[in-house]
């Protein structure tokens, strides 16, 4: 049997816990997800007839507290792929140090292909199919590709029509009229875009010489690429699904996602109010993009397109990934044998996990944060996980994913480790 995105995920996870010497009883509690749930979404198209769509909701380890997660709608969407999605968000809950254990949902579905119809009411069958799994206590779920805070607002009011109570934290994400937090939708982008100013601080980056390159140009991509052209760096290449744009000298981030917005095409422009005209640029596929001489490449979409197939031709000096798992776990060797620095996924992402646990407590306790302490604590967070992490690579020389790793493991290990060892058990 081939390989999945899973095995490849508990493969990293056992040689990077073997190599910072976390117990084998640690490894193997996170190699198996606590539960999965897999359904049929049944939804009554726009034509009369019901279709069903494979849905997932896996929850992976709940020690450190309530299971946490997106939900994606994709083609792709499966069963392999949600575990490790899972697994990831246990380890990047466990980085940041906030109070919660791993999940991730989705539906195995084009919703570019529905109707907006259609896609509230795939939204609603869904937590209609999932509503004993989940819970604010239990399970609190969150956007990821292709699901967004209209969809999170309609999840939540579906959760609240079954249990009869208001119940806001049990999704996060939500529009701001319906309990979500202020600062949540730039959250994951603005999170990976406090590592960089980190590592600009570490090793001297200017960022008007340091080019950028991002895949994927949604809630991620966006707000990181328009947060680093705001501070001066050159954003030269952005992609989405259907291709990419490249222009030497900078592109105009907020013209561009102005003209997406509008005209749901990706194209070089530079505005001025309401009127665009194209620049000069090149156009890239998106695996062009992947291995363009930049400084600083940010894969921001989906999972595994960076393998060992194209890893020798990265030229980045830099990845930042703020898509979940972009880099395969052979590929890690090759970037590493070429000095790239990798910021992995479970630090770079997970501004989004830390403002959603803002979104949860405010919503538990009834009292709303302004957008500047949502702000304030959100930097305070990412800091001291950056920090904690570089400690360990420039005193034990570990490299970044190492160390990312080796400090959610050692606060999963005390966890798991709090209700007894072998040891323990054999009165050794
Ligand atoms: P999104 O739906 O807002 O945007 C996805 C973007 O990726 C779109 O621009 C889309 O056109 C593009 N895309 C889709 N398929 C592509 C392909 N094959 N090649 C290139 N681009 C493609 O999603 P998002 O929320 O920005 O999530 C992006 C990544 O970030 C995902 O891996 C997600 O798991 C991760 N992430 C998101 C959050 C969050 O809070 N939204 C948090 C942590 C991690």
């Amino acid at each position: 049997m081939s390989s999945t995105v899973f095995d490849d995920a508990v493969n990293r996870l056992s040689r990077i816990g073997e190599q910072t010497g976390c117990s084998k009883l640690v490894i193997d509690a996170l190699s198996h997800a606590n539960a999965m749930l897999k359904v049929h979404v049944e939804v009554r198209m726009d034509d009369g007839h019901t279709r069903y769509f494979p849905g997932y909701r896996c929850q992976h380890n709940n020690i450190l507290g309530p299971t946490k997660g997106g939900i994606r709608f994709h083609p792709d969407v499966g069963a392999q792929e949600v575990q490790a999605l899972a697994l990831w968000m246990t380890l990047k809950c466990a980085v940041v140090d906030i109070p919660f254990g791993g999940a991730k949902g989705g539906v195995s579905v084009d919703p570019k292909a529905l109707s907006p119809m259609e896609l509230e009411r795939l939204s609603r069958s869904y937590v209609r199919a999932m509503a004993d799994f989940i819970g604010p206590e239990r399970d609190i779920p969150a956007p990821d590709v292709y699901t967004n805070a209209r969809i999170m607002g309609w999840m939540m009011d579906e959760y609240e029509k079954i249990t009869r109570v208001k119940n806001p934290a049990v999704i996060t994400g939500k529009p701001i009229a319906l309990g979500g937090s202020l600062g949540r939708d730039d959250a994951t982008g603005r999170g990976a875009y406090l590592c960089i100013k980190a590592l600009e601080q570490r090793d001297c980056l200017t960022p008007e010489e340091t080019t950028v390159a991002v895949q994927g140009f949604g809630n991620g991509g966006y707000h990181v690429a328009r947060l680093l052209a705001n501070d001066g760096y050159k954003v030269v290449a952005i992609s989405d699904s259907q291709g990419g744009i490249y222009r030497q000298q900078g592109l105009d981030v907020k013209s561009v996602y102005q003209q997406k917005q509008d005209h749901k095409e990706l194209k070089a422009v530079y505005c001025d109010g309401s009127v665009c005209e194209t620049v000069d640029h090149d156009t890239l596929s998106n695996s062009e993009l992947l291995t363009k001489d930049v400084d600083i490449l940010i894969p921001a979409a989906l999972d595994s397109v960076i393998t060992c197939d194209n890893a020798s031709d990265i030229q980045a000096r830099y990845i930042v990934e703020i898509a979940n798992g972009p880099i395969t776990s052979d590929a890690d060797a090759v970037l590493k044998d070429k000095g790239v620095i990798v910021i992995p996924d479970i630090l770079a992402n997970a501004g989004g996990v830390t403002v959603s646990y803002f979104e949860w407590v405010q919503n538990r306790t009834g009292y709303r944060w302004s957008k500047t302490k949502v702000r304030e604590e959100l930097k305070e967070v990412m800091s001291n996980a950056f920090k904690r992490a570089n400690t360990l690579v420039q005193e034990k020389g570990l490299d970044f994913r190492d160390a990312v790793y080796a400090v959610a493991l050692e606060r999963l290990s005390n966890a798991i480790e709090a209700h007894g060892t072998p040891d323990y058990f054999n009165g050794a």
